[in-house]
């Protein structure tokens, strides 16, 4: 079939990452970004960071910016939320009542904040993040001397208690796992994490779940399981996200904790297409769907998409990455932290090193703390078993060691 139009329902990374490579590949049809947020599509990972920080500002964050637009010929619709796409007559249905045509659609929602009930009349003590306008409503807040309360003690929690602390304010992070983090980077290195944000002077409450959350009288108070109470002047919340699978339900297409679309991005409907954090891509590799929060998987789905749509291979399964910039250190991470064996390469103790995740001897993730460098090599050691001591050896170049072991 000829494409003509090709439709994004979004219009954030994975949007802009399919936009480029369609005109890339030679597509000169119509392509269309359709968004519910009034911005043209920007980067996220910032606003938990410099931009949070006041560091960077609007434009910098842009990812399509006006002039490659209109160059390109790339439309956008900001501030219009998609509600229908009817596979039958090839058309986006809008919350106004407006219907575009398109040949094929890419639905590109993300996820939205998971959200906590809150008593009391001053809910908007209570932040959550996600947007630019999130960012910056928060930023107003964290000013020297305020005391914030930090929701969960994941990625973008551990992000925002840095990012304030830095800036002068009093943080205090709960978490109801025994560690941060540890979901993610697995026990060890979680302790490794934790310790530097208490080094740096955020307080840490982990192993309670919370109770219930009361804002009001000037102040938030997050009541915790065993009773106990934290008070802060704002609160934010940061326990992830739910992904915005409305408009695939309500279009009849298959949802199954995320949108499910096969290796290739393709979901139950014919031309139309999920990528980003709202899909759960079959991965061969892992023999399941996976739906993935992450930059890189947002760049690697929206490109290998916009691949499929023109007939080519859509198919991309490497190991997932992802970075972190938190308490004054650079962390990296790729693979899984499934591990029977942690096996560390330079000094934990002076705080720059890489850690492989060996499960039976194979290689299945790596975490880089300050050696960014070293990750890239190592997201090729994964499915591999390697020698622990050559790990470890600094003198071992890893990328020699690909051509010295098997794909196991
Ligand atoms: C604060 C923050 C920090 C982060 N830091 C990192 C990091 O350090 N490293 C990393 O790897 N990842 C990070 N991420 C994750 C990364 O930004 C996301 O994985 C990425 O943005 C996902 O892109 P996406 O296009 O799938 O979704 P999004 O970027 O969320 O874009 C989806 C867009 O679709 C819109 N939309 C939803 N429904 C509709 C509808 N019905 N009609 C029209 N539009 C709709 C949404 O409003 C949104 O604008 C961070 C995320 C956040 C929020």
């Amino acid at each position: 079939m000829t494409l003509d139009t090709i439709v994004t329902v979004g219009a954030g990374q994975t949007a802009a990452v399919a936009a480029r490579t369609l005109r890339r590949r030679g597509f000169e049809g119509r392509i269309l970004l359709v968004g519910d947020e009034p911005h043209p599509p920007y980067q996220r990972p910032p606003l938990s960071k410099e931009f949070l920080a006041g560091q960077q500002d609007r434009d910098s964050l842009l990812l399509l910016p006006e002039q490659w637009r209109e160059e390109q010929s790339v439309e956008l619709l900001t501030g219009a939320a998609a509600t229908r796409i009817d596979a039958g007559t090839g058309s986006v249905e809008l919350a106004d009542g407006r219907r575009l045509a398109a040949d094929a659609v890419l639905v590109a929602t993300g996820g939205r904040p998971r959200t906590l009930p809150v008593r009391g009349p001053e809910p908007d003590r209570v932040h959550y993040l996600r947007t630019i306008d999130d960012a910056e409503g928060l930023a107003t807040r964290l000013h020297p001397g305020a005391r914030l309360v930090m929701i969960g003690g994941g990625l973008i929690g551990f992000e925002i208690a840095s990012t304030a602390q830095t800036l002068g304010v009093e943080v205090t992070v709960v978490e109801a796992d025994p560690l941060p983090l540890a979901r993610i980077f697995g026990a060890e290195i979680a302790e490794i994490c934790a310790c530097t944000a208490q080094a740096s002077g955020v307080t840490l409450r982990c192993g309670v779940p919370i109770d219930s959350v009361a804002a009001g009288r000037g102040e938030v108070v997050v009541t915790l399981a065993d009773g106990a109470t934290v008070a802060a002047d704002i609160a934010v919340v940061g326990i992830g996200i739910v992904p915005n699978t409305e408009i695939a339900r309500t279009s009849g297409l298959a949802v199954d904790g995320g949108i499910l679309v096969d290796a290739q991005g393709r979901t139950s409907l014919p031309q139309v297409y999920a990528a980003g954090d709202v899909a759960a891509r079959f991965s061969d590799a892992a023999g399941t769907h996976l739906r993935v929060e992450h930059f890189d998987n947002a760049n690697k789905q929206g490109m290998a998409t916009a691949n499929r749509m023109l007939g080519r291979t859509g198919v991309v399964d490497t190991p997932h990455w992802f970075w972190s910039d938190q308490f004054g250190a650079n962390l990296q991470f790729t693979g899984s932290a499934r591990y029977s064996q942690l096996i560390f390469r330079g000094s934990a103790d002076a705080g720059e090193f890489t850690a492989f995740y060996l499960d039976n001897g194979v290689v299945r993730g790596a975490f880089a703390r300050d050696r960014g460098g070293e990750i890239g090599a190592a997201r090729e050691l994964i499915g591999r078993a390697v020698p622990p001591a050559r790990l470890a050896d600094e003198s071992t170049d890893l990328f020699d060691l690909m051509d010295e072991v098997t794909v196991s």
